[in-house]
């Protein structure tokens, strides 16, 4: 294990992360790199090969000839598992220098990246216990056949995932479909790429056969010509519900499956006793909810519907804290935010908190780029809270993927539900109460795939993750999540041996 000293961005200045198609470390074909900025410095920190259409071309091969071949799905499920808990052993070895480079690469905290790599283990230990578990079922008691289903692979695997949180979103996505046979192909994001990259190289060492997992790199052009590709049979994708929308009709073309993880603008629900009961808890649940990897994750709990009688209280505890938020490099322990992923985003972020104050919302702390010099090269923006904010305004509608929380008051839990109902996404909510009778009565109403109770933004292998409405479409994580890798095959076997009239059915 190299020592985190060694680590940090010197290690890496300059580096080029090679794509793997067919078990090999390639550049693009192209010959073409493009850099990956630090967003903490604001400057290049390696490069990325542009994959072209020939190099989505072979991956795709590669995954598909590993497919067809019966070399991992042909595999009996117990070697498969095998593989796969070597492979988590090998990410469990590699974590620190996995969590350095997504640092580096997104600017989230380097403790909040050490902790998802910790996690990530479990995600293929988790789905290598399902390798051998595919099964199917007999059906009912026909006497004159025996009918049973197999469960089987769906084919080639496209998993494309955004910047925020690479390794962890590709796990998802990429444990299950090992698991059930699949062979994939793997498009990170142009923003955030080099982690997938480094991953791949475990594959060998994990002792996979080559082709079984297949990583290019580029724009959203490579991305849509790997969905286009019709030996492609199912494509997994987390990104922005515009892109998904996107993804869902090019798979359209060729009739391959989907599963979309996209957008959200998570309503965070707070009633009074909950802050009578423990302030304190409430506030860092909150904060938790949007400042946590400064406010760059789907759940992000945007929205924040607060009891009026508490309302007051809790704005200025939160604006309090949020003004004390340590601010700085990611990779530095005791920072707490971190910056934002990209130049162009803080400035989509920028522009949302402008349109929140034109259109009537108070900044209650925060609203702009930090004043400190140490700062000025990073993509900063201060931890923001927007008061008197109403659901009609953009603040409160449209998914900012920023600091932002915009605070609406509300006095009766109906019309507050209606409210919080009241959006495009459905992906998740939280619900702040120690009335026992509310949580469950709420949690019920709440029209999002997850929602926590006195606490918020936890996700775990075994838990079903899915959105709804414009959030997404299909099941990550949690047994269900299977059904999305594998399709079903019904066998007849005719029992009587009696001659059938040929030209009736059954
Ligand atoms: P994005 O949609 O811009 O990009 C996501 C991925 O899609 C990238 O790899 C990109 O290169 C690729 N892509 C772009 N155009 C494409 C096309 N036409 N065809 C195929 N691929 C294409 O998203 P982003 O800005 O990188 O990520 C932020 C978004 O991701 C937010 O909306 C956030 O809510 C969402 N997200 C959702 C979840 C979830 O689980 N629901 C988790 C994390 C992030």
């Amino acid at each position: 294990m190299t020592a985190s000293a060694t680590l940090g961005r010197e290690n890496w200045r300059g580096r080029e992360f090679r794509m793997t198609i067919n078990g090999e470390l390639v550049a693009a074909a192209s010959g073409e790199w493009d850099d990956s900025i630090d967003p903490f410095t604001g400057t290049p920190w390696a490069k990325i090969p542009v994959a072209n259409d020939s190099d989505v071309d072979r991956a795709v091969g590669a995954a598909h000839s590993a497919f067809t071949g019966g070399a991992w799905a042909g595999m009996p499920g117990k070697t498969r598992a095998k593989l796969m808990r070597n492979l988590a052993e090998r990410i469990d070895a590699h974590a620190q220098e996995l969590s350095y480079i997504e640092s580096i690469d997104n600017g989230k905290l380097l403790r909040e990246m050490s902790g998802q790599m910790a996690g990530l283990p479990e995600w293929y230990y988790f789905f290598a216990g399902m390798a051998d578990k595919l099964n199917g079922e007999t059906i009912g008691d026909d006497r004159a056949y025996l009918k049973y289903t197999q469960r089987q692979p769906v084919g080639v695997v496209a998993s494309i995932t955004p910047w925020n949180s690479p390794l962890l979103l590709l796990a998802f996505k990429l444990a299950p479909a090992l698991a059930a046979g699949c062979t994939v192909v793997a498009k990170p994001a142009e923003q955030a790429s080099a982690s997938t990259l480094a991953f791949a190289a475990l594959f060998e060492e994990a002792g996979f056969p080559p082709g079984v997992f297949n990583v290019i790199a580029g724009p959203g052009a490579v991305g849509a010509r790997l969905v286009a590709d019709r030996r492609v049979s199912k494509v997994a994708f987390t990104g922005s519900t515009a892109t998904g929308i996107r993804v869902a009709h090019g798979a359209a073309d060729h009739l391959a499956s989907v599963s979309l993880e996209l957008g959200g603008k998570s309503p965070h629900i707070v009633f009074a006793d909950a802050v009578r009961a423990d302030r304190a808890a409430v506030v860092n649940g909150v904060l938790a909810g949007i400042f946590a990897a400064t406010g760059q994750t789907c759940v992000a709990g945007a929205r924040l519907f607060v009891e009026e009688s508490v309302h007051d209280e809790l704005v200025d505890a939160l604006a309090a804290r949020a003004t004390t938020i340590r601010l700085g490099d990611p990779l530095v322990s005791d920072t707490e935010m971190g910056p934002i992923a990209f130049e162009a985003h803080m400035e989509k972020v920028l522009g949302y908190i402008d349109a929140g104050v034109d259109a009537g919302a108070e900044v209650a702390a925060g609203g702009k780029r930090p004043d400190s010099p140490e700062l000025a090269n990073g993509y900063f923006v201060e931890p923001t809270v927007l008061s008197r904010v109403n659901n009609t305004m953009a603040v409160a509608r449209e998914e900012i993927f920023g600091p932002v929380l915009s605070v609406i008051p509300f006095t009766d839990e109906s019309t507050m539900l209606a409210e919080a109902n009241d959006s495009e996404y459905g992906l998740a909510a939280g619900v702040w109460t120690n009335d026992i009778r509310r949580a469950h009565r709420v949690a019920a109403k709440l029209d999002v795939g997850t929602v926590w109770v006195n606490s918020y933004r936890a996700l775990a292998y075994d838990t079903p993750f899915a959105g709804r409405k414009m959030s997404g479409l299909g099941v990550e994580n949690g047994l269900d999540t299977m059904r999305e890798y594998t399709q079903l095959k019904s066998v007849w076997v005719e029992l009587t041996g009696k001659t059938r009239d040929p030209f009736s059915l059954g």
